[in-house]
């Protein structure tokens, strides 16, 4: 007889990915409970209050959380979540001609072509060729995220006619992205910006090889729509752990895990850092992958012996990307863009110099003019601002975890604002009445995340395939009953919830 459990399975991380491998599992009848370490959920997904504003963790654009069938399969609309699109989703800009013309970046292929025969006319042909070869291959890997990545997964893909963009997914991911970009564009403002967006976002070099995929940032957003839920980034997770409720599974906020449990031959349980414990024949960390391997396993069986070796011998990553949130009264416009902040705006330093920004990041120092994401999200949903008043966000790449002095007192984050400051048209250091700084070590103290490092799977579901780290794509460990989601797992960062769904697909098919 099957031991009696508290519940069916656990779920270690209330971000995003884990609400959403909780929600699978509670529809499909499971008791499911999450244990969140913060009090709130969400992760770096959330929204927090700040000077009576709502303001985001991330930069929030979302691109592929509605590629996906969660809103639907989990009735999110019905708990509240809403988008609105953005366009044009993106507006380019180098720091080589920070006066512009900044270009805008539409979902429309055409309209953007139009756009750039105004602002840029020697980079049109350049777009096109781009956009044939590009947008295939954007639509295939949103069509490999559907699912956990095998050969066979593959294979059905070539048979929907998503073949097109799999020789160009396998070609690219060989190269360095900024080989790939330079291919077909000569402009810093179209060469960079795509790299800001690509690589830098990852914090890694775009001249290293294998980011090609890093390349296909502009072909993402023809294929799919960038938006904003309405009331802020949190609204996802907030609709989330409603639906995780709805369908009867629990959240717990506050709920540290200090460890998760086995008997030697597979998993029971987890304890929380005040010593309670709680059984279930299933576990699902959420989190990082390395503390679930090598810092929570307790009792593991010997047969994990090679995958906690293996985890041990991987270096905590460091983290490298800030941003700004503040309250302003009046929003910025930027002298060399015609097209409102409520698209992020950004400005992109050479590709040298991001490489130069790599490479500084030992040193703790960030370059003089870092990539720079700005918008002011309150232009387009009044809800987040305080009346009268409106939210500015500014993310800023590459910022290092271990910056000399600490960064506390740093003069960076107001070094920022007056570079911001000095492409606009208004005073925007005059209009700011509150601003908060959030670096790596905020990202580590309050979100979870160790040295900062906001993680990814490196690689599209090529490289999945042939992955160091197996459990990473295929979300079950060497451990019974353990399995892992998140931004680490296949397909990687952002808000889009597909590894919590894979990894939920996984758990329902593997248990009983
Ligand atoms: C500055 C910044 C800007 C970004 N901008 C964008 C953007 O514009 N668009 C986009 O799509 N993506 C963006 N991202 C990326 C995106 O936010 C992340 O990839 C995504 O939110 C990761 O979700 P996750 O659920 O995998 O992990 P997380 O959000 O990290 O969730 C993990 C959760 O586990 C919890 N946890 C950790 N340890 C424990 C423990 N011991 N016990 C219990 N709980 C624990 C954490 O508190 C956290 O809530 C940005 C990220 C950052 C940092």
């Amino acid at each position: 007889m099957a031991p009696v459990t508290d519940v069916d399975a656990i779920v270690v991380g209330g971000g995003h990915n884990g609400l959403v491998t909780a929600a699978y599992l509670a529809k499909a009848g499971r008791r499911t409970l999450v244990l969140e370490a913060r009090d709130q959920v969400g992760g770096t997904a959330g929204s927090e209050g700040f000077a009576g504003a709502t303001v985001n963790i991330c930069n929030c654009d979302h691109i592929t959380f509605r590629t996906t069938p969660v809103m639907q399969d989990l009735g999110l609309e019905q708990f509240g979540l809403r988008y609105d699109d953005i366009e044009p989703g993106g507006v380019g800009m180098s720091w080589t001609e920070p006066e512009g013309p900044a270009w805008a970046h539409w979902h429309s292929l055409d309209a953007t072509l139009g756009g750039l025969a105004r602002t840029h006319p020697g980079e049109v042909d350049g777009y096109r060729r781009f956009a044939k070869r590009a947008m295939p291959a954007a639509a295939a890997i949103l069509a490999a995220a559907a699912e956990p990545p095998t050969l066979a997964g593959l294979t059905r893909l070539a048979l929907r006619k998503l073949f097109a963009g799999i020789p160009t997914v396998w070609a690219w991911s060989r190269r360095s992205a900024a080989d790939v970009i330079r291919s077909y564009f000569r402009h810093d403002a179209l060469t960079a910006v795509a790299m800001a967006s690509g690589p830098m976002v990852w914090g890694i070099s775009p001249e290293l090889p294998g980011t090609g995929l890093g390349a296909l940032g502009y072909a993402m957003r023809h294929v799919a729509r960038v938006g904003r839920p309405v009331g802020g980034s949190g609204m996802v997770p907030a609709a989330l752990r409603a639906s995780v409720e709805h369908h009867g599974g629990t959240v717990r906020t506050g709920a540290r895990v200090a460890a998760i449990l086995c008997d030697g031959n597979r998993v029971i349980g987890v304890r929380l850092d005040d010593g309670t414990e709680i059984t279930a024949p299933v576990v699902v960390s959420a989190a990082d992958p390395r503390r679930t391997f090598v810092e929570w396993l307790s009792h593991a069986p010997a047969g994990a012996d090679s995958l906690i070796k293996r985890w041990s011998g991987h270096r905590a990553e460091d983290g490298y990307e800030s941003k700004i949130d503040a309250v302003i009264s009046a929003p910025p416009t930027l002298r060399g863009s015609e097209h409102p902040l409520s698209s992020t705006h950004t400005i992109a330093p050479t590709i040298a110099e991001m490489d130069a920004a790599h490479r500084q990041l030992g040193a703790g120092t960030v370059i003089d003019r870092p990539a720079l994401f700005v918008n002011v999200p309150s232009l387009l949903d009044p809800t987040i601002a305080p009346p009268g008043r409106h939210v500015l966000s500014i993310e800023i790449l590459l910022t290092p975890y271990a910056h000399p002095g600490g960064w506390a007192a740093s003069s960076e984050p107001r070094r920022w604002l007056e570079l911001v400051d000095s492409l606009c048209e208004n005073d925007l250091l005059g209009s700011i009445e509150e601003y908060r700084v959030m670096t790596p070590e905020v990202y580590e103290r309050d979100f979870n995340l160790p040295r900062g490092h906001a993680t990814s799977f490196a690689g599209g579901p090529l490289a999945a395939l042939r992955n160091p780290d197996p459990e990473l794509t295929r979300y079950q460990t060497a451990v019974p009953g353990l399995f892992i989601t998140g931004a680490a797992t296949f397909p990687g960062a952002g808000i889009w919830g597909a590894s919590g769904r894979n990894c939920a697909t996984v758990v329902l098919g593997t248990t009983g």
